[in-house]
């Protein structure tokens, strides 16, 4: 009999709560949502309570999502501390980074929460306190959910990052790159 671990079962639960998201392709033009209406029970998440601690579920269930046509795939809106999410990454981007942006959004939604400048122009991107915090913290967990560092390294990568910049970020989160 195959035993399932408590790490798999973890991960397999997560990608179940995000493959019963209740997607609606042909709905025309943004619109609004409330966090954990749409991420249902993901305050039950230890990553997430991580975050926010007690106050998890009262957080997400006033954080606003916007659901967009944007390119991309998501980030906090600085003006007020929502969340915007390309539709077209999460009708088809890969789970398991849907899952991990998740995490790395919400730690900036709690860093804005604490008045945080979350676009610090002063630093490059990959330099940024809040991005390494959010990195290192998004890396732990998928380090936690049992992916490998070779699969940590790809979801790092990104189109839009430069090899010198992904380099300085995997350093700054104790990650070898593969
Ligand atoms: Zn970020």
């Amino acid at each position: 009999m195959h035993e399932v671990s408590a790490v798999e079962y973890t991960f397999f639960r997560i990608l179940r709560l995000l493959r019963r998201l209740p997607f609606n392709p042909m709905s025309v033009g943004n619109h609004k949502v409330i966090f954990l209406e749409y991420f249902k029970n993901f305050d039950k998440v230890n990553a997430v309570k991580g975050i926010f601690g007690e106050k998890t579920t009262e957080i997400l269930s006033h954080l606003t999502v916007e659901l967009s046509w944007i390119f991309g795939y998501m980030y906090v809106d600085g003006s007020d501390g929502h969340l915007v999410i390309s539709k077209n990454y999460l009708n088809n981007g890969n789970k398991t980074d849907i899952y991990l942006d998740l995490i790395h959004e919400l730690c900036h939604v709690k860093q804005f929460m604490e008045g945080k400048e979350l676009f610090d122009p002063r630093y490059d991107y990959v330099e940024r306190p809040t991005e390494i915090e959010a990195y290192r913290y998004c890396v732990q967990e998928a380090r936690r959910i049992g992916l490998s560092e070779e699969r940590i390294s790809c979801y790092l990568k990104t189109e839009w990052m430069s090899e010198d910049d992904l380099k300085k970020l995997a350093k700054s989160v104790d990650l070898d790159l593969i």
